[in-house]
This record gives C-alpha cells, structure tokens and sequence, in this order.
C-alpha cells in the first residue's frame, strides 16, 4: 500500500518507519521547507513505552545522547525561600527510562532514521483530498496531484488533514484555561544548563538552558480566557506583555527580547476531543488526532506510542487495521486526556495553597527511594500514563528486506 503522510515531526517519522518495516510504500509531505526542518522546538519527554519503541527503531542512544541534561530545578516565589528540586529523581521515579530532549533534535534524528527508507516532500502540503472508498485522490498546494491508499494526518494541533476530513478545528477543541508562550534569548542570568521557574497564584515563568546553542527558552504559562487572532504574532506578544509587563521578579528582563525573539511561539492549552480518528481511508495520529494539550499531558510519548501501533495495526489487517488502531490506543488517549487537566492544575497554581505547598512537596517526592516514588505515582493517573511499558508485539509482520532504502 502507499501511505500519504502529511507531517514530519515526531508521529510522522515513527509512522514511516514502521510502515516501511511491514512493507508499505511511505510518502511523507511537510509544510516545512528543507532548510527549516527540525530546527528549534521546546523541550519534549519519552516515556517507558515511547522510549521503548525508539530502542527497537535502534535511535535510543542516539536521543540520549542528544538530551537536554537539564537534571535541576530552582523553583522561586514572591517573599519565600527557593526550593531546589533534582529533576533528574523525580522523573526516575515517574518512569523507568525518561528521556528530555529538544523536539527540534528529535526530530532531527528520526528523519534521519527514515530519510533512505520513506519518500519525503518538503515545503508542500495537501491541499484537497477525495476518498472513494478505494483511495484517496490528493491535490498538493503546488499542484501536483497523486492518489495513495490512505492518507494518515500526522500534522499537529492544528491539522491540515483533520480540517479537511473531519472538520473545522472550533468544535473539535477543549479549551483547558491556560495560555501558553516560549521564546528563546540569550543567557542573560547564566541560567546554563539549569531550570529557573517562577510561581504564583494563575503564573508560572520559567528559564531553561539550551546547552547546544548556549542560549535559554523563556516560558510563560497562565490562566485567562483570551480572544486573540492565531495568525498575528504582535498582538500575541502585545498579550503577554499585558499579562506579564508588571509581574516582577526578572520578567522585565525576559521581556525585552520579547520584540525581536523569532521563534515566538503563542497557543491556549487545548484538548482535541475527537471520539474518531479514523474516516474512511483517512486517519490521524499523534497531536492531529488526540493532542492532551501542548505541555502538560506527555503528547509526545502518546504520539511515538500511537504511531507505532498504527503501523502494526495495518500490518496485521491492512485497511481494516485502523479501526484496531483506535482500539488499542483509546486507552492511553483517555487517560492522558484525563491527566493534562491535573498536570495543568499543578504547574500553574489556582491558589495560594498551592503556590506554597506545591514547590516543597515536588523537592520532598524527588528525594524518596526510586522504588517509593514509583509506588506513589503507580496509584494515580500519573503511573498509568508514563510508567506504562505495555506495547503491542508485532515483531512478526517484519519484512526481511523492509530497513533497506526505497527503490
Ligand atoms: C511549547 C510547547 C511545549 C511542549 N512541551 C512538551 C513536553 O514538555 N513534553 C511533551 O511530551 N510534549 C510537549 N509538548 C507537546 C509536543 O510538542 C507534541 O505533543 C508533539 O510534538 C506531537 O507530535 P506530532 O508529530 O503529533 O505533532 P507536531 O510535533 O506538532 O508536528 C506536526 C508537524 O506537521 C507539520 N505540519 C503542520 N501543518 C502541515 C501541513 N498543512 N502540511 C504538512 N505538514 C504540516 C508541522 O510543520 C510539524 O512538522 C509541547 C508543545 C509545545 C507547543
């Protein structure tokens, strides 16, 4: 079968190179132009069973090689002490192997794990597809037209393919209350390769080093409820400043790299709350079908884990495998839909309780045993989403030939 996939970020990649692996012809298309893929991106987590399957696409070492290091945190308030918190323990204790690591490089690597084996399609991006029950009809914004077996959306929180096959994105989002911004800028505080994060009731500032290009990203996350054109990144950074323009501590110096900062990046913290991923020979995986919202619900890991599902999916019982697919991820999807709300909750405090409990408890939780921490989060949903090492077995439906290059 030839598979059409529209995205090359991380459920694309995984995509292609599992289909290739089971036979199929991949062809992925990214927006992105060449020369811009896999640049930037903010710092993204693989948990045990996402993490499991790039040891088996034999990329492991490679991502760990490539991680942020970033093992501590400095954790400020208004009129209290600092409360350091090894970062490192505590994602011990969530996950038997986590790795942080930047989205740009992962990315990066897992193109460069596919890049022989699936066709890939720079700078271009569907711009109509017909399903007639035997395949999809595609047209490409340059004109070119091709038909595939199945066409699978891997493109993002706001998806192309999901707004072509499924509908506009408005009645298809859970807006969670928060708001999120990420810019990168020089060291100005010699942050390093450390973590500088800042609470308060509704905020949450923080500082990370990027120790490959020796600058830090400066986060903000908040709660509101905004009315904003997605498309004008001024008004999204007039926003900000609104927001954030008298909240103290070394946000005025974080500001004033607002201006020019290039990589500006402005959403709401949404669920897409699709119940179907699949239309026809049309599908979506990864963020495209069931994003839990940017930066709090391990979307990442659910999009690895997914899309090598999918793949073994249709391997197993080609286009009636994509029904199966939704089956067996639903499961995780629920549970991570579940869980981003109470990840939200705790980076960003809705109360004074929490801005002064939550910083210590997170410093006391990091300093117990391993195995203590693991038992604590294996009694909440937090266990359930990022201890999980179950992934199916479809080692079987390998092709002898399948990690050569493309014809
Ligand atoms: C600021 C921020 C912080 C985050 N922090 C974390 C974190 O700490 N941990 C974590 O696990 N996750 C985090 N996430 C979420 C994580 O980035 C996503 O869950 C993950 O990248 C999903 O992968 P994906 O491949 O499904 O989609 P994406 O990574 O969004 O990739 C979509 C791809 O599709 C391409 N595309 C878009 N439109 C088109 C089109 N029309 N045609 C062709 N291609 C197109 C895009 O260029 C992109 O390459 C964060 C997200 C944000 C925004």
């Amino acid at each position: 079968m030839k598979i059409l996939i529209s995205g090359a970020s991380v459920a694309g990649p995984v995509l292609a190179y599992w289909l290739r692996r089971y036979g199929f012809e991949p062809t992925v298309v990214e927006r992105t132009p060449a020369a811009r893929h896999g640049l930037g991106g903010h710092a993204v987590d693989l948990y045990s069973a996402a993490a499991e399957v790039a040891r088996r696409m034999g990329c492991w070492d490679t991502i760990v090689a490539a991680r942020t290091q970033l093992d501590s945190m400095t954790v400020e308030r208004f009129g209290r002490r600092p409360v350091e918190v090894d970062l490192s323990r505590m994602y011990a204790g969530i996950s038997r192997q986590h790795v942080e690591i930047l989205r740009g490089e992962l990315t990066r690597i897992l193109y460069d794990a596919t890049r022989d084996s699936a066709e890939y399609v720079f700078g271009d991006s569907i711009a109509d597809l017909h399903d007639d029950g035997e395949g999809v009809d595609v047209r490409f914004d340059s004109g070119l037209r091709r038909r595939f077996d199945l066409v699978i959306g891997a493109d993002g929180l706001h998806s192309n393919v999901r707004r072509l096959a499924f509908g506009p994105e408005e009645g298809l989002q859970r807006q969670l209350g928060g708001y999120l911004a990420v810019f990168s800028m020089p060291d100005v505080f010699g942050v390093g390769n450390h973590t500088l994060a800042h609470f308060s009731v509704g905020k949450l500032v923080g500082v990370y080093g990027v120790r490959q290009t020796g600058q830090v990203r400066a986060g903000f996350l908040f709660r509101g409820e905004l009315t904003y054109d997605h498309r004008d990144k001024d008004q999204q950074k007039a926003v900000l400043v609104k927001e954030f323009g008298d909240y103290g501590w070394k946000v005025p110096q974080l500001l004033e790299y607002l201006p020019q900062a290039e990589d500006f990046y402005f959403d709401s913290i949404a669920q897409i709350t699709l119940d179907s991923w699949v239309a026809g020979r049309v599908a979506l995986v990864g963020d495209a079908g069931y994003s839990p919202g940017p930066a709090v619900g391990g979307g990442t890991s659910l999009a690895v884990v997914a899309a090598y599902v999918l793949a073994g999916e249709l391997a197993a019982a080609g286009p009636a495998g994509l029904r199966n697919y939704e089956e067996v991820i639903r499961p995780l999807v629920d549970n991570s839909r579940r869980l981003s709300p109470k990840i939200m909750g705790t980076v960003i405090p809705s109360n004074a309780l929490a801005v002064r409990l939550m910083p210590g408890a997170a410093a006391t939780l990091a300093k117990l045993p391993t195995s203590l921490q693991r038992l604590i989060w294996s009694q909440n949903a937090v266990g359930k989403v990022f201890s999980s090492t179950t992934l199916p077995d479809y080692s079987n439906l390998l092709q002898p030939d399948s990690s050569q290059p493309l014809p």
